[in-house]
C-alpha cells in the first residue's frame, strides 16, 4: 500500500526536525514517497535527498511558497521543483528578504503591548537566520509563559487584530507560479479550506490559479472535514486539477497530525503523484 506525504516542514522553515530526521521518521512510519516542502526555502533538500537514499523511500524536492492573493495569505506548494533553478532560487531569496524586515515590524508590535525582547527570543529558535516565521515568535511566547501552547499563542498574538501581527505583502500568484514552472515543479494549493474564502473568491483563485499553471489542490490536509475532503476532491475534478496528501507536519508534540497518517485520498480523484 502506498503511503505518500508531500506537505511537512524542518529546520530549515518552521518545522523542529533536521531534513535527514524528518525522513527517517517517515520512513519509519511506513511512508512510501515523502516531500519536504519548508516555506520559501530550499536549503533542507540536499541532506533530505541523501537520507532519503540511504531509507530507500522516494523523495520528492519541494517548497511552500507564501503569496498575496487579494489580499489574503495563500501558501502554494511546489513538487519535483529543481532548486538550483535561478528563477525559483532568486524569487525564494526575496520573499526570505521580506520576512527578515516583517520580524522586525512584529517585534515591535509585541513590544509596544508589553513584551520586549521577542526578536532576541525568536531568534533562539530559528535555525536558518534567513527564516524566521511566526511559529518562531510562537515558540518564544509560550516558553515566556505569554499563552499555553503555539495554537492559543496565535489566536492571541499573532492574527490579524493582535499586536504581533503585521500586513505582509508576499508574492504574487504568478511570480510563485512562474519560478515553480521554471523549476519543472507542479503548483498545488495548499490547505484550501485555512483562507476562509467565499464560494465564488475560490471559484476564481481556481481559475486564476489554473491560467497560470497551477495543477494541483491539498485535497487530504489536516483539519478538513470529511465533507470538505469531498468539496476539495470535486473541485478538483470540475477544474481539472490533481489531488494531493500531505500532513503539513512541523514536529512531535506540536502537530497534531503524524507524517503518513491521514485518510488516503478518494478513489475518484487523480493522485498528484502518479504525475511526479
Ligand atoms: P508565517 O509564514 O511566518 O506567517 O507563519 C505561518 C506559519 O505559522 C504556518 O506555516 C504554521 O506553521 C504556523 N501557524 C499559522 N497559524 C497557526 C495556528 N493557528 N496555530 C499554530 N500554528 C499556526
Ligand atoms: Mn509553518
Ligand atoms: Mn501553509
Ligand atoms: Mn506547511
Amino acid at each position: 500500500m502506498e503511503n505518500v506525504d508531500l506537505h511537512c516542514h524542518s529546520r530549515a522553515s518552521d518545522g523542529l526536525l533536521a531534513p535527514a530526521e524528518i525522513v527517517l521518521r517517515a520512513q519509519g512510519l511506513g511512508v512510501t514517497m515523502l516531500a519536504l516542502t519548508d516555506h520559501d526555502d530550499t536549503s533542507g533538500l540536499e541532506e533530505a535527498m541523501q537520507a532519503a537514499q540511504e531509507a530507500r523511500i522516494r523523495f520528492v524536492p519541494g517548497v511552500e511558497i507564501s503569496v498575496t492573493w487579494n489580499g489574503t495569505t495563500v501558501h502554494i506548494v511546489g513538487l519535483g521543483i529543481d532548486p538550483e533553478d535561478r528563477s525559483l532560487a532568486q524569487g525564494l531569496k526575496w520573499v526570505r528578504g521580506g520576512r527578515t524586515r516583517r520580524a522586525a515590524s512584529i517585534a515591535d508590535g509585541l513590544t509596544a503591548a508589553g513584551i520586549p525582547g521577542s526578536l532576541e527570543g525568536a531568534m533562539t529558535y530559528v535555525q536558518n537566520p534567513d527564516l524566521i516565521s511566526r511559529t518562531h515568535f510562537a515558540r518564544f511566547l509560550v516558553k515566556s509563559g505569554y499563552a499555553r501552547d503555539v495554537g492559543s499563542v496565535f489566536r492571541s498574538y499573532l492574527v490579524s487584530g493582535k499586536p504581533g501581527y503585521i500586513p505582509h505583502q508576499w508574492a504574487g500568484l504568478g511570480d510563485a507560479l512562474k519560478w515553480i514552472r521554471s523549476a519543472g515543479g507542479i503548483a498545488v494549493l495548499a490547505h484550501p479550506a485555512r483562507y476562509k474564502f467565499t464560494r465564488e473568491e475560490l471559484r476564481r483563485f481556481l481559475a486564476e490559479f489554473s491560467d497560470h499553471g497551477g495543477r494541483g489542490i491539498e485535497v487530504m490536509t489536516p483539519n478538513h472535514t470529511p465533507q470538505e475532503c469531498a468539496t476539495y476532491a470535486e473541485l478538483a475534478r470540475e477544474f481539472g486539477m490533481l489531488a494531493s496528501r500531505g500532513s503539513d507536519f512541523h514536529g512531535p508534540g506540536e502537530s497534531r497530525v503524524e507524517l503518513g497518517a491521514l485518510p488516503q485520498l478518494p478513489e475518484a480523484v487523480n493522485p498528484v503523484w502518479k504525475a511526479l
